[in-house]
């Protein structure tokens, strides 16, 4: 029998602790044997994931990858969403691979700007989630004010778990609201070790606990579900309160694989039929291999190794040899997977983001766009002879979804587009290590793009009429490159014929 699945992501503010917590609830999996590995600090800081330069020297997670692991019968694939704001394009594709989230707070900061954006992008596709106010060994907020932020800043009911007895200095404990059992800090770490008591609260902290248990909404797996409602887990991910709770909770109450929306219908999970989606592609991943890796999301069926699967809308069946699981850090080859699995599928750039995959080629998969790129760059390149290497490099970054690329139909500059500043440096450091190019990044003559769509009547018309500011993205769509939003407009005005998108739906 297979078991069942959850399958989730961790959404954040950077420094709230979800690299942290990420470790524990692997170590508390059995995923790995020493918590640590994961982001080791300094010299080997995320040492095993690392590909690239970059993260290392910026000691950011800009890569998104996949972590597996077993407990108690339940089989939960956790989907690392980069944690910077500037990835907030791949951080939402991945996002539509998920299940459920859990949602960590620092506790002295409450939510913030990321965190915000993020649970934006999960209520859009009703994701339900579970939050963790973490670090409430340190001084923090008043957990009533923070359930009460949490209630008005995301229209959420809110419903608390459990309650810090304390919190930094005088931290004695986190007490589980449903047993009364109080979980205890221990040593000098002051971390929680296993020792549980019941012992009674002194009359300060009984009055809280009856006021956090009268004052909010009993949990209700059903609204949770439905996102209405985030149970509220109090802990401390550094000291080992929390992280068994969490993953105890995903199991009892986060949603199993659910129908994902697709065309012609959505498409249920104990659908025969073999089905997925790409949400993320990842080229050189291994610098000794120049293969790209396609992570797909199984949406249905029993994928077993060999199967053929076709790419709808293009390309013929590819037979998928050497599927990739992710067992923690160590990448395994997969003989089956199940509904909520990810798999990863090597392949010579055939894939792309967005792209659905199945036996029979008949349904597609929607609601991954591309987003209209808010900074715009010109490629300069240092060596006019490494123009082919150039484009063959940008194709790539655009394929992965890392940037996008835009052919102007005049001239020769070829233009970049990207979501956040944080991309560009990601690209030229690429160009250098993967590509061998040199280029130099130069203020570009436009703001914004908007891909266009239309009768073809109307796309000519636009098209005659304002050629400098027309390009073609990689895969030949039309697009218009705009001075600024304004101008946005005011050709949307004059060209009323003409749809000025500012996302395209693969
Ligand atoms: P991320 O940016 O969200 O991945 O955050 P990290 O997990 O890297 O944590 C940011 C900082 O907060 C690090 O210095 C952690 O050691 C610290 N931290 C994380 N969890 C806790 C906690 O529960 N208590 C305390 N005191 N510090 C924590």
């Amino acid at each position: 029998m297979t078991l069942p699945r959850r399958t989730f992501a961790i959404i954040s503010h950077p420094d709230a602790g979800k690299t942290t917590l990420t470790e524990k609830l692997l170590y508390v999996g059995g995923a790995i044997h020493l918590a640590g590995e994961v982001k080791a600090r300094g010299a080997n800081r995320r040492a095993r994931s690392d590909w690239m330069k970059i993260e290392q020297q910026r000691g950011i997670s800009v890569t998104s990858s996949v972590m597996t692991f077993e407990k108690d019968g339940v089989f939960f694939n956790l989907l690392d969403t980069p944690g910077h704001e500037d990835f907030s394009e791949d951080t939402y594709r991945t996002l539509t691979a998920v299940d459920s989230a859990v949602m960590v707070i620092d506790a002295a900061r409450g939510i913030e700007a990321q965190t915000r954006k993020l649970f934006e992008v999960c209520r859009l596709r009703s994701v339900p989630i579970i939050t963790f106010v973490n670090k409430v060994d340190r001084e923090g907020r008043s957990p009533f004010e923070l359930l009460d932020e949490i209630a008005d800043v995301l229209a959420l009911d809110v419903s608390p778990m459990n309650w810090p007895i304390g919190m930094g200095g005088e931290f004695e404990g986190i007490m589980d609201l449903s047993s009364g059992r109080i979980s205890r800090p221990e040593g000098d770490s002051r971390t929680f070790q296993g020792k549980q008591d019941e012992v009674p609260l002194s009359d300060r902290f009984a009055e809280e606990v009856e006021l956090a248990q009268a004052g909010y909404a009993e949990f209700d797996g059903a609204a949770y579900r439905a996102g209405d409602l985030t149970p509220v887990y109090f802990g401390s991910a550094l000291k080992d309160f929390g992280p068994a709770e969490l993953i105890a909770a995903l199991a009892a109450h986060a949603p199993p694989p659910r129908p994902q929306p697709a065309e012609p219908a959505p498409v249920s999970p104990d659908n025969g039929e073999v089905t997925g989606f790409v949400f993320k592609v990842q080229a050189n991943m291994d610098p000794q291999h120049r293969d790209r890796i396609a992570f797909m999301r199984l949406c249905s069926g029993t994928f077993k190794r060999g199967m053929k699967l076709t790419p709808t809308g293009h390309g013929k069946p590819i037979a998928v040899h050497s599927p990739i699981l992710f067992f923690a850090q160590d990448r395994e080859i997969a003989d089956e997977a199940f509904p909520g699995d990810i798999i990863g599928i090597p392949n010579h750039g055939t894939l792309r983001v967005g792209d659905t995959l199945s036996e029979r080629a008949d349904v597609r998969f929607t609601g991954l766009p591309n987003f209209a790129p808010e900074i715009l760059r010109r490629v300069a390149l240092k060596d006019p002879t490494k123009t082919k290497q150039l484009r063959k490099a940008l194709d790539d970054m655009a394929e992965e979804g890392v940037t996008q690329v835009f052919y102007p139909e005049i001239g020769s500059n070829w233009i970049i587009g990207v979501v956040g500043q944080l991309q560009l440096d990601v690209l030229l450091s690429r160009l250098d290590a993967e590509y061998k190019v040199a280029a130099a990044l130069e203020p570009a003559p436009f703001d914004t793009a908007r891909w266009v769509a239309g009768d073809a009547a109307a796309l000519k018309e636009l098209a005659e009429q304002n050629r400098s500011a027309m390009a073609k993205d990689r895969d030949d769509n039309p697009v218009f490159l705009a001075k600024s939003a304004w101008e946005v407009g005011y050709i949307a005005e004059r060209y009323p014929k003409v749809r000025f998108l500012a996302t395209r739906e693969r």
